[in-house]
């Protein structure tokens, strides 16, 4: 009996070969019919007998195309209108698939990769093969919806062959927009440190030359140009750290083969799919004990992060030398570069050379950063790979925006229950940020046609997020304390409703009350919170300074628990601070002059790195608790002691304790190693007792984790088996950052509440 079904399929369907695959599973099936783009997905009419129907559906079910994402499928049935034409591929509907969006960049797939490397394909060593299932995609759509037309590829004329590939339902590259070969596609080229064009006929092998000698290049990708020398040349690492004026922060690595990695760095299988994944991240691994790589590209810590060549010109490359640095090609914490025009920045100052070509990328858009950690995937920062991906929301409204933080920074948009959280956008104290963040902002809303009605923004009124979120004409704000996003977002991630009792364990955010907060034990849903718990607060001794300065914190802890014998240990623990400087900071901490309360647990950290004299001063974010977890010996299990206090309806966890025991073992000459590791347990069983006596008080027993001090992938561990030992749910973030480049979710996710509440 002949049927006639109507199907609708939602998700991520276009821009993916989704209609190719339809179009292959029907002719293979013998049903008639159609396919067409919609602009909220795909919708199908299929005619034929009902076991054709079937085995129809069922293909369709069990080999959607690789790089979809089905998410919804509704099949009805409607009557037959006797189909002659066979099955179709038909123009899009409406105005044009705006609710689909667009996917993100994909890495070269399996497929281009073995052309790419046969000699008799028509492709071979063409650094820009790409296919349906392979290529550039967000980075290089100019509107949409997302045809070749509104891409930076128009400007390349299809030749016969590649066209007659792009129309051809049955190809490979049916609809692979950035389609291109050798004879049609951009062009490689070589500029050397003025910007001058180098005449080469093989701007690769040029390139590959001048890494050989130890030159610093740029290099275009896919969001951006990196910066790229051998990762073996310890004399170009130590001049692109002068160069980059970034002495120590970690240096990323692309290697040529997942072999090669191995060789060097532990790795897991979850670690290896991720890096073969088509978002291709940077995944943070271990060092091998006979690890061959220079210290200088991580001096603090046993961690390297590593990549596989991505894009077809990053395989080229990486065959002929490897592994390389490749590094954002930026100026300290601002914007990656995009476009040549740029490059004055760079060349002859930090790059000798640009390897370079012509097509255009139309958005930044980073390397996105991953660790596995004890319970799955840690995103360190969500940008290549995922943008402009969403996060499904548990709540609905109006669109809002929510403008993220300060630092790591990002800021989310919503549709329906969809959020779309912007690529990394970095430091907005740094103004060049804050241009590339409005850019993006008008971007992205242009590009998804959205106008928000709601903006969220966090309390803090110096984050240049605030200001602009202020700035913003709309028709409501809704300001969002910054630990109360954390745990929404974190919430959020897991579809939890609910009181939970959210843990944030953070540098700093600003707290209502005007101090720092940053150790938080929140009761919380996404509608609002109260603060049932924090760490007890010590002085940050010349306020913001003192982040640079782990020394002064940790004097500050000193000053609060050992009174006027603080002096003396300071005087012994940092002997180049003369007795007027001790006696200023001491002046600064007794008097509270600039110097803000803080709970911050990142604060904390780089205490008792500065105390263990690991880190006196920091260059980058982070650096006196990455080291201090580095130190850590993982077999220890002492753990320093705490205790919990009672303080205006609220407990405080009192590490008071815990300095004066480090303070003891050190003088007895114990392994600092062990006294970082028993720190770091100290920090996880106090946070379990406080957890404790809270599930008391409340009655909750689900824990909500985040805060930027959950980067520190030891803590974490450590964290999450005491809690599960105590029968907690436990809750941690595997879709956005636990730090602040994923608070713009949580910002928005409040408003929706606070919208629906009101
Ligand atoms: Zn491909
Ligand atoms: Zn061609
Ligand atoms: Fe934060």
């Amino acid at each position: 009996m002949v049927k006639r079904y109507a199907i609708r399929v939602a998700g991520r369907v276009q821009g993916v070969g989704f209609r190719p695959t339809v179009y292959r599973h029907a002719v293979a099936s013998g049903v008639s019919g159609f396919v067409r783009n919609t602009p909220s997905g795909v919708e199908v009419e299929a005619e034929g007998e009902s076991a054709a129907l079937d085995l129809f559906l069922q293909r369709l079910r069990e080999e959607p195309p690789p790089q979809a994402v089905i998410e919804a499928m509704t099949v009805r049935e409607m009557p037959p209108v006797n189909e002659q034409d066979g099955f179709r591929i038909i123009p899009s509907e409406g105005s044009g698939d705006l609710l689909v969006g667009l996917p993100p960049d994909l890495a070269l797939c399996a497929d281009c990769a073995r052309e790419l490397a046969d000699p008799a394909d028509r492709r071979h060593r063409h650094p820009f093969i790409n296919c349906t299932n392979c290529g550039p995609r967000f980075t290089i759509a100019e509107s949409l919806p997302y045809d070749r037309a509104r891409t930076t590829m128009r400007v390349f004329d299809m030749c016969p062959d590649c066209r007659s590939e792009y129309e051809n339902p049955g190809d490979r590259r049916f609809d692979a927009q950035p389609v291109a070969c050798p004879k049609c596609g951009p062009t490689l080229r070589f500029l050397d440190a003025s910007g001058q064009e180098i005449q080469t006929t093989d701007p690769l092998s040029e390139a590959a030359r001048r890494l050989r000698e130890g030159q610093i290049l740029a290099v275009k990708g896919v969001g951006g140009y990196h910066l790229c020398c051998d990762a073996h040349n310890e004399n170009a690492l130590r001049l692109l750290r002068e160069r980059k004026a970034r002495p120590a922060k970690p240096l990323a690595v692309m290697f040529s083969s997942i072999e090669e990695i191995r060789r060097e760095l532990i790795l897991g299988e979850d670690e290896a799919r991720a890096l073969a994944s088509p978002a291709a991240p940077a995944v943070v691994l271990r060092r091998q004990p006979g690890c061959t790589l220079a210290r200088l590209l991580s001096p603090d810590t046993d961690d390297v992060g590593a990549l596989l060549p991505y894009t077809p010109l990053h395989r080229l490359l990486l065959e002929a030398i490897h592994p390389l640095v490749m590094t954002s090609g930026n100026l300290a914490e601002e914007p990656i570069i995009k476009d040549e025009s740029e490059l004055g920045l760079f060349l002859g100052r930090i790059a000798d050379g640009v390897l370079s070509h012509d097509r255009a990328i139309v958005r930044r858009c980073d390397d996105s950063v991953i660790r596995f950690a004890a319970d799955g995937r840690v995103l360190l920062r969500r940008s290549r790979g995922w943008t402009p991906g969403h996060v499904p929301l548990p709540l609905e409204g109006p669109p809002v925006l929510a403008c993220g933080a300060e630092v790591k920074s990002t800021f989310c948009v919503t549709r329906g229950r969809e959020a779309i959280l912007s690529q990394h956008i970095g430091d907005l104290s740094e103004y060049p940020s804050v241009t590339f963040y409005r850019e993006a902002l008008a971007d992205l809303l242009g590009l998804l046609r959205i106008r928000p009605e709601i903006v969220a923004h966090d309390l803090h009124p110096d984050y240049a997020s605030t200001r602009f979120a202020l700035d913003y004409p709309a028709a409501r704000r809704v300001a969002v304390q910054h630990h109360h996003a954390h745990i929404a977002a974190c919430m959020a991630e897991h579809s939890l409703t609910g009181p939970v009792l959210g843990v944030a364990l953070d540098g700093s955010g600003y707290g209502p009350d005007g101090m720092v907060w940053g150790g938080e034990f929140l009761v919380a849903d996404y509608a609002g919170y109260r603060r049932a718990g924090h760490f007890k607060p010590y002085r940050l001794p010349g306020g913001e300074g003192a982040i640079r300065h782990p020394s002064r914190m940790a004097f500050s802890v000193l000053a609060a628990e050992l009174g006027a014998e603080a002096e003396r240990v300071a005087a012994e623990q940092w002997p180049a601070w003369t007795a007027e400087q001790r006696a200023s900071l001491m002046r600064l901490i007794e008097s509270g002059a600039h110097s803000p309360w803080t709970s911050s647990a990142g604060r904390l950290f780089d205490a008792a790195s500065a105390l263990l004299g690991l880190c006196d001063e920091i260059s980058y974010e982070g650096q006196a608790a990455v080291r201090l977890e580095t130190a850590a010996d993982r077999d220890e299990r002492g753990a320093y002691p705490s205790t919990l206090i009672e303080k205006n309806d609220c407990l405080q966890l009192d590490f008071g304790a815990t300095w004066r025991t480090m303070l003891e073992d050190r003088r007895r000459g114990l392994a600092l190693g062990r006294l970082a590791a028993r720190f770091h347990r100290g920090v996880a069983e106090g946070v379990a007792a406080m957890s404790r006596a809270l599930r008391e008080r409340e009655g909750l027993n689900r824990v909500a984790l985040s805060g930027g001090v959950f980067q520190n992938a030891l803590l974490l561990e450590w964290l999450l088996e005491v809690l599960k030992k105590d029968s907690f749910e436990v809750y941690s973030h595997h879709q956005v950052p636990p730090n602040d480049g994923g608070l713009s979710l949580g910002q928005a996710v409040v408003a929706l509440a606070v919208e629906k509440a009101t």
